[in-house]
C-alpha cells in the first residue's frame, strides 16, 4: 500500500516514541520561555519544561479547555510574532464571539502535509480528480482538503457547500474520485443523483472523506452500499487546523500522527489517563504548530484509542469513532453549535422572555434545527405582521451567530417546559 513518507509512517514504535518525545519537549521549552500564558499555566501548576523528561511526564503539563480559547480573543495567546502569521481562521465560541486562530506558513505546510500524508493512505494520489464540497473561508474544511489535496498531486475541484446538482454534475463531467464533504452531505449528494436518474455507482466516485460530525458504522455501510462510495472517517477541528487526520484504507481507526500531536484519552472526571479501548475524553497537543499550538487541550469528545500497529503497517495511534460528547455541543450540518450561544444571540433581543427550546431532527439526509421562543406577555401580540418581523429579525441574528440557518418557532408566555434543576433545552431526535 502507497506511503506518502513511509519512513515517519511506518517508524518502529520505540524511534517513534522517540521523536514524539524530543517534539514534545523542544515545544513545552519554546512556549515556556517566549509565552507569558504558557509559562504562567506550567508555573501555576508547580511544573517546568526540566520535570518533562519521559514521553510520559506530558501528563504533568496542564489541561487547556475552550473557556481559556475563549478568553484570549482575538489572539492573545498567539506564539507567534504578527509579521509571520500568513492566515486567519474562526470557528464557533460557546457565546458571541468565535475562536480565532492563525497560522504562520510553516502551519499551513504541515497541516497539509498531515492531511496529505492520511489521503494517501486512504489510497489517493496524483490520479485522483478530489471534489471539496466542505465550506470554504472562516472555517478550516474548505481550505484543508484543498492544500492536502494540491500537496499530494490530485486535482482539486473546489466545489464548496450547495448547489447539490452542480456537483453531481462536475463528478460526472471531470471524472471526480474522491469528495470530501460530512456524511450526511454525501448522502444527500446520493438522494439528489438518484432524483436525477443518476446512478453513482455508475461514476467515478469511489471514496468519500467524510466528517465534522458523529456518525456511525452503520451510516457507512449505507453509503458504501447505496451509493459505492468508501467512506474514509477524517477527523480534524479548528482548534487545531482543522481536517487533519484520515483512516488508511483498512478503514479501522483514524491514524492520528504522532509527530504533529501527541494523543491522549483521559477519564473527564478525575483527568487520569485510561488505557487504550477505554472511553474517555480526547486530549491533544499539537508538537510542531508555531502561532497557536494547544497544549493538553481537552477536545469534549468522547471516544477510545488504539496504540497497536495497524494491519496497513503504520504505528501511529488510532482514533476510534466519536461517540459523545462531555459538553452540550450540537453539530449541526457539520457546524458546532453550543446552546449558550443561542441563549446570548436570543438575549439581544427585547421580545424575548426567559425560555427556548432547540429541536434538532434529521430530515432525508440532513440535519433540521428549530428554536421555539417563548415571548415576554407584552410581545406577544396577534398582530401576525408583527411577530414575523420579530420571528425574521432573531431568524436572521442566529444566523449569523451560527453560520446554520435556523427555523423559529414564537411560542406564548409560560408555554414551554420549566425545569427544577438543570435546564433541558436541548431535543436531539436524530439518529444516526
Ligand atoms: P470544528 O472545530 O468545527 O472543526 O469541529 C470539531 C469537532 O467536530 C470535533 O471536536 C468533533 O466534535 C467533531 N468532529 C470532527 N470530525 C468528526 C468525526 N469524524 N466524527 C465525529 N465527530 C467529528
Ligand atoms: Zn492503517
Amino acid at each position: 500500500m502507497a506511503c506518502w513518507d513511509p519512513r515517519t509512517e511506518e517508524m518502529p514504535k520505540a524511534e517513534l516514541d522517540k521523536v514524539q518525545f524530543k517534539l514534545l519537549k523542544t515545544q513545552v521549552y519554546r512556549l515556556y520561555s517566549f509565552s507569558d500564558f504558557y509559562r504562567a499555566r506550567m508555573k501555576a501548576a508547580g511544573v517546568t519544561p526540566d520535570d518533562i523528561l519521559t514521553l510520559d511526564d506530558a501528563v504533568k503539563l496542564p489541561f487547556m479547555n475552550k473557556k481559556d480559547l475563549r478568553d484570549s480573543y482575538p489572539d492573545k495567546i498567539f506564539t507567534a510574532p504578527k509579521r509571520e502569521l500568513i492566515r486567519y481562521h474562526a470557528s464557533s465560541g460557546t457565546t458571541g464571539k468565535p475562536t480565532i486562530v492563525g497560522y504562520t506558513r510553516r502551519d499551513i505546510d504541515l497541516w497539509a502535509e498531515s492531511l496529505g500524508r492520511g489521503m494517501v493512505s486512504a489510497g489517493l494520489g496524483a490520479e485522483d480528480v478530489i471534489q471539496v464540497a466542505n465550506t470554504y473561508g472562516l472555517f478550516t474544511g474548505g481550505l484543508g482538503f484543498h492544500y492536502a489535496a494540491e500537496r499530494i498531486g490530485a486535482a482539486v475541484v473546489p466545489a464548496s457547500t450547495g448547489s447539490t446538482e452542480r456537483q453531481i454534475q462536475m463528478i460526472q463531467d471531470l471524472g471526480v474520485t474522491a469528495m470530501a464533504a460530512t456524511p450526511s452531505y454525501m448522502m444527500y449528494v446520493g438522494e439528489v443523483a438518484e432524483k436525477m436518474g443518476v446512478d453513482l455507482k455508475g461514476t467515478t466516485l469511489k471514496t468519500g472523506l467524510l466528517g465534522a460530525e458523529p456518525w456511525s458504522d452503520k451510516m457507512r455501510d449505507r453509503i458504501q452500499n447505496q451509493y459505492g462510495v468508501r467512506g474514509i472517517n477524517c477527523f480534524g477541528a479548528s482548534e487545531l487546523s482543522g481536517p487533519l487526520w484520515t483512516e488508511c484504507s483498512e478503514q479501522c481507526g483514524i491514524h492520528v500522527w504522532s509527530d504533529i500531536a501527541l494523543m491522549e484519552v483521559i477519564d473527564p472526571e478525575s483527568g487520569e489517563r485510561v488505557a487504550p479501548g477505554e472511553r474517555g475524553e480526547l486530549v491533544l497537543t499539537m508538537l510542531q504548530k508555531e502561532a497557536f499550538p494547544i497544549v493538553r487541550y481537552r477536545m469534549g469528545d468522547l471516544t477510545t484509542m488504539e496504540d497497536d500497529k495497524c494491519s496497513c503497517g503504520r504505528t501511529h495511534p488510532r482514533l476510534m469513532r466519536i461517540t459523545g460528547r462531555v459538553d452540550d455541543m450540537l453539530i449541526i450540518r457539520g457546524i458546532n453549535v453550543f446552546p449558550s450561544q443561542v441563549e446570548y444571540c436570543l438575549n439581544t433581543n427585547p421580545e424575548v422572555g426567559n425560555e427556548f427550546q432547540i429541536v434538532v431532527e434529521r430530515k432525508g439526509a440532513l440535519d433540521e434545527m428549530l428554536v421555539k421562543v417563548e415571548l415576554k406577555q407584552e410581545a406577544f401580540t396577534d398582530d401576525i405582521i408583527k411577530l414575523n418581523a420579530v420571528r425574521e429579525r432573531i431568524g436572521n441574528k442566529l444566523k449569523n451567530t451560527l453560520n446554520v440557518g435556523v427555523k423559529i418557532e414564537l411560542v406564548g408566555p409560560g408555554t414551554l417546559p420549566r425545569f427544577e434543576g438543570k435546564a433541558k433545552r436541548v431535543l436531539d431526535k436524530r439518529v444516526i
